[in-house]
């Protein structure tokens, strides 16, 4: 996974087009390690400034905002991979409820629904913390 979505790769993408396939095929292979399901291609999309990216629970897509991501530099770089590992530890939130009817479930369900702040938010953010090491680990 390392050398497939190092730096050194998305410096290779020089087209609008390679880079939506490298964000298709990195979530796609994120979302089989963590066994859960995207229906749609996640995309590139013109978000409002301060979002990085979204999980839309209803129709279980990704879309990372353009201008934050498309960036040919490490900090670019770097976030791109925390937000598409944020928004699929969102995807993984989601479907714990679809799987499980208990008090857990119930909780995330509004927290999903609900405001920032939340407990679900702060598990995303740890979580990818830890797991983008580990990817760019060598
Ligand atoms: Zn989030």
């Amino acid at each position: 996974m390392t050398d497939k979505y190092s730096y050194n790769s998305w410096l290779s993408c020089n087209t609008d087009t390679q880079k939506d396939l490298f964000l298709k095929s990195l979530v796609n292979d994120i979302a089989g390690i963590m066994d859960i399901t995207v229906i749609e291609d996640a995309v590139f999309a013109e978000l409002n400034v301060d979002i990085y990216g979204v999980y839309d629970y209803t129709i279980k897509t990704i879309k990372i905002n353009r201008n934050f991501h498309t960036g040919d530099n490490m900090r670019a770089y770097k976030e791109l991979m925390k937000t598409v590992v944020h928004e699929c530890r969102h995807a993984y939130q989601y479907q714990y409820t679809l799987l499980h009817t208990n008090p857990l479930s119930k909780l995330i369900l509004k927290e999903f629904i609900g405001n920032k702040d939340q407990f679900t938010e702060n598990d995303a953010f740890a979580f990818e913390e830890r797991v983008v090491e580990l990817l760019l680990e060598k």
